[in-house]
Parts: structure tokens; C-alpha cells; sequence
């Protein structure tokens, strides 16, 4: 059976059995927000979830947003930001020609930062140091970009900008920030309909989305939307055909992010009414070389015994610069006073080795090469300056040997990813066709939709959930003010 169909003409529903102004499909957090804000601004708001229960994809994930500013937990740890330093650093590391999204994006983070809060979503005001991929021991923020990498620590003031839901033994920071949001969603009565799985939209003579088809308890009906539909339905991220299309590499060799629901009905919903797409190609995929992060002081090599990144990126523009090696492999090299096992990706030790010849033989990479690229990066480390990649001075060291091998290999080790492109929108969220026009009646938000950040080398952990949020809210207001008779 196929995920979606339709469109299905307006004109052939017998009887709405249900009538709204916005219709919101799905309630992980882009549902949840929009539905939130929509509902309080006096719409009236109808949200239809395929699950038993909300949460989506939100629910398992870390919980770590991406919002700077000067945030009051920023704040309340000493780091100094604001939404033009945040907007400098996103503007040098993205390539996204959303002007208008990224600059809202920075201006509203501090504030929307206290709008989580205030629906419940718990941070503590304290601050992890070091390099880590996640927090679970209770710190409320932390490092989760490429702030302090070159170039960029040259183009922005570094700040940390990963807020962590707090959550100590809970199942992960995402549950207990849907929790709080789901929690909110049901005392203030916003009416969801369960197992109602969205299979259609439909649309008037004049291109308008003015409804949707649901299939519910294995009977099928049409929900009527007022204002608008907007899709909430999560990502793509499991839905094979999608990306072996578009992410042939990680499709084969990854492992997808999600929860089986992430089949990518909202993209494809999308699709049968037109809406433009943006980045398919582009995933963030993770097997972080840290933590510890004295691993960070080794070099990362491809099959040619060549370095080809800095090895304090963030890990997710290090599995970008990996994929465009030879044969998507390489080898973390390590000497015996940093040595340790990288705590994620499963990465396989292959064997520590007394010369660089017999490192060179064992690893398969050319004659003389690890013994160039070392001799070099030492007498630069000796030197104090990362003259090919400008790794920061935080994590120089000359390497002695013996020597100690991690193979970090696309197809060898566990890289767990996300797609980051699909369904483009506008500030205000409404889907835009090809020719960037809006789609009558159409909204859309979350990971349906494609990200500021195109792929691993520009993105920072914490990003979806929080433009996901924002921007679910930004339809919630948009709706409600249609709603009250604004324009559309
Ligand atoms: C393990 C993991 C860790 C992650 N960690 C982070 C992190 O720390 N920070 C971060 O920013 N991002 C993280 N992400 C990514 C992030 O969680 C998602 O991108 C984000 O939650 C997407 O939110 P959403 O509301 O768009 O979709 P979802 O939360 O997936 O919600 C979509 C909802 O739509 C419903 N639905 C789907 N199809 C239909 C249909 N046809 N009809 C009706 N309902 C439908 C689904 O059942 C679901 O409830 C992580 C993801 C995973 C899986």
C-alpha cells in the first residue's frame, strides 16, 4: 500500500467529518509547537497523529536545541552571545540562501529559549566543558558545533550554544521535553485525533489545500482545514527508496535515525501538490572520534595516509569530509599517552605498531606516506601551529611512537545519520512551490522541511529540535492570525 495518495479533489468529498482551522499532521515538536501557539492566538486547531501516542522521532532523541543569543542559561554560565554573534557564525558556517529564516532564527533564540521553558522543558544553568557528542549527567549546556574551529572561531565569538533538556536516567533529554510539551498540549485541551493516519490532501479547483484524508480504525474520512493543513510528519529518514535515492552512501552503510513512523509521509504529501524541495542530498552522520577527548590530539588519515580535516571538528563535518575520501575510509592514528577508545561509532582498534613502516605496510596506505604526513604535522605541532588544517592549540601534540590505530571507515563503522533536506518553506512557514510561491492553504515545519544546515559540514547538533520548534510556532501564529482575518 502506498504511503500517501492523492490529491484528492475537493469537489469529490461527499462530507467533512471533521472541520478546523488549522489541520496539523503530526505531533512531534513541530506539531506540538504549532498547535500550542495556533490554539492560544484562537484558532481552532485539529491535530491528526498515524501514532497511538505523540512524541515522533522528538521523543527519542538527545534533546539538545541549538539556540544562542545570550540565552539566560548562556548567560547564567558566564558566556557572553548574542543573536549577532550567533548569526555570524551560522551565516559563515551555512550555505543556506534563507536569509530571512537564519537571521529570525538568531534574533528569536534567547526568547524562544524561555518560551520552552515556560512549557515546561527543564535546563539546568550549568555548563559541560569539555568536548562531548551529548551531556547525561545533568549540565545544561555544552559545545555541540564547530564554533572554535577554524575558520570560524575567526569570524564569531565561540560560544557554546547546545542547551541539553535536563533528565538524569531518563531514556533520553527529548522524551522529557516532549513530555513537558505533550503535557501542555493535553491541559490546555488542543484536540488530537490518534491513529489517524493522513494518507491525502485534498484540494479545491483553484490549487487550494483545504483538507486531508485520514485513515483511521480501518475506515477512511475527510478533516476540513479552514485556514490551512500543515505537515508535522517527521522525516524521511526510513524510508529506503527516498534515500538510497538521494544518500546512496549512508543508505547502503548507515544507520538511519528515526522511529518507524518516519517514513516520510510529509514529504511525500508534499510532493503530490507540488511543493518545491531543497537538499536532498544532504544528512548529518555521526561515529564521533570523542569523547575521550585527548583522542582529538591524534590525526584522522584517509586510505592514502593523507589528513584531510582538522581533528577537533565537530563529528558530524568530520563524517562529511570522510564520505569524500577514497573508498569513504580512514584511520584514526593515536600514540600511547592519549591513547583510549572512542566511546561511540564502534570503531575497530586494529593494532598499535612500534615504526611508521610497519604502521604504513599494516594499514595498506602507500610507501612513505604516514611518514611525510606525520613528519610534517609534528614539526608544525613542535611549532605551535597547524599550518594545513589550523586544528586549535587546545589539542596539539607531537606523535611519538609506537603508534596505535582506529579504522573510523564509513562501511566499517557505526555511523548513525539524519537527512537534512526536503520541503522548502518560508519564514512564516507556509510550503512554497517551485517557482517559490506560497502553496494556498499549505504550512509545513520539522523534519519534513529542509534545515538551515545542508549537511554535516555545517551543521550543529541541536538544530532540528530547535527550528522544528520555532518555526512550528511561527505557523501556529501565522494560522491564527489568517484565522482572525489577516491575510494569507
Ligand atoms: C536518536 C535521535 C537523536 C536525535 N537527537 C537530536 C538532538 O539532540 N537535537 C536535535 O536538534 N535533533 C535531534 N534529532 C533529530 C530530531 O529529533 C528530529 O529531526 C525532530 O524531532 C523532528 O521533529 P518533527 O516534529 O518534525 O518530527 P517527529 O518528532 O518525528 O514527529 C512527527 C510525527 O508525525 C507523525 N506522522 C507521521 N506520518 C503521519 C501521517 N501520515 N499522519 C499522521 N501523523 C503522522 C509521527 O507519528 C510523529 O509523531 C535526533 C533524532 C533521533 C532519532
Amino acid at each position: 500500500m502506498p504511503i500517501v495518495e492523492g490529491p484528492f479533489p475537493a469537489a469529490a468529498v461527499a462530507e467533512w467529518s471533521h472541520t478546523a482551522d488549522l489541520v496539523i499532521i503530526g505531533l512531534g515538536i513541530a506539531g506540538a509547537c504549532a498547535a500550542l501557539e495556533a490554539q492560544r492566538a484562537g484558532a481552532e486547531v485539529l491535530v491528526l497523529e498515524r501514532a497511538g501516542a505523540g512524541g515522533g522521532a522528538s521523543a527519542l532523541s538527545q534533546g539538545q536545541f541549538y539556540l544562542g543569543g545570550g540565552t539566560s542559561v548562556q548567560t547564567a554560565c558566564g558566556y557572553d552571545d548574542s543573536p549577532d554573534e550567533m548569526y555570524a557564525f551560522l551565516r559563515a558556517v551555512t550555505t543556506t540562501d534563507e536569509e530571512d529564516k537564519l537571521r529570525s532564527f538568531c534574533a528569536e533564540s534567547a526568547s524562544h529559549f524561555d518560551w520552552l521553558e515556560a512549557q515546561g522543558v527543564p535546563f539546568a544553568r550549568e555548563a559541560y566543558k569539555h568536548k562531548a557528542v551529548y551531556t547525561r549527567t545533568g549540565e545544561g549546556l555544552l559545545s555541540t558545533g564547530n564554533e572554535k574551529v577554524w575558520p570560524f572561531r575567526d569570524k564569531a565569538k565561540p560560544a557554546p550554544r547546545g542547551h541539553q533538556v535536563s533528565g538524569e536516567g531518563e531514556i533520553s533529554g527529548g522524551n522529557v521535553a516532549m513530555k513537558a510539551l505533550l503535557g501542555t498540549v493535553e491541559r490546555e485541551g488542543v484536540p488530537v485525533l490518534y491513529e489517524a493516519n493522513v494518507i491525502g490532501l485534498v484540494q479545491d479547483d483553484d490549487g487550494r489545500v483545504v483538507g486531508v484524508a485520514v485513515r483511521k480504525d480501518g475506515g477512511e474520512f475527510f478533516v476540513r482545514a479552514r485556514v490551512g493543513v500543515m505537515l508535522a510528519a517527521g522525516s524521511f529518514n526510513l524510508n529506503d527508496d527516498v534515500t538510497s535515492e538521494n544518500m546512496p552512501l549512508f543508505s547502503r552503510y548507515g544507520k538511519p535515525l528515526g522511529e518507524p513512523t518516519n517514513d516520510g509521509a510529509g514529504l511525500l504529501l508534499g510532493r503530490t501538490v507540488g511543493v518545491a524541495e531543497r537538499g536532498m542530498h544532504g544528512l548529518v552522520a555521526t561515529a564521533s572520534i570523542y569523547p575521550p577527548e585527548d583522542l582529538i590530539k591524534g590525526i584522522v588519515v584517509n586510505a592514502e595516509g593523507r589528513r584531510f580535516v582538522a581533528e577537533d571538528v565537530y563529528h558530524g563535518r568530520m563524517a562529511n569530509k570522510l564520505a569524500e575520501q577514497p573508498d569513504a575510509k580512514a584511520f584514526l592514528i593515536l600514540d600511547e599517552e592519549i591513547f583510549g577508545y572512542p566511546k561511540h561509532g564502534s570503531h575497530t582498534f586494529l593494532d598499535a605498531y612500534e615504526t611508521v613502516e610497519e604502521m604504513e605496510a599494516a594499514l595498506g596506505v602507500p610507501a612513505g606516506s604516514l611518514a611525510t604526513t606525520l613528519e610534517r604535522y609534528n614539526a608544525d605541532m613542535a611549532a605551535g601551529e597547524d599550518t594545513e588544517f589550523h586544528k586549535h592549540p587546545d589539542w596539539h601534540k607531537v606523535l611519538e611512537a609506537p603508534y596505535a590505530v582506529f579504522e573510523i571507515s564509513i562501511p566499517r563503522s557505526d555511523y548513525h545519520w539524519m537527512s537534512l533536506g526536503g520541503l522548502v518553506t518560508d519564514v512564516d512557514g507556509r510550503a512554497l512551490n517551485e517557482s517559490g510561491e506560497p502553496i494556498p492553504g499549505l504550512y509545513a515545519a520539522g523534519a519534513c522541511t529542509n534545515h538551515l544546515a545542508q549537511d554535516g559540514d555545517e551543521y550543529a547538533s541541536g538544530m532540528s529540535l530547535a527550528a522544528g520548534s520555532l518555526f512550528g510556532r511561527h505557523v501556529g501564529r501565522h494560522a491564527a492570525a489568517v484565522a482572525a482575518g489577516a491575510p494569507a
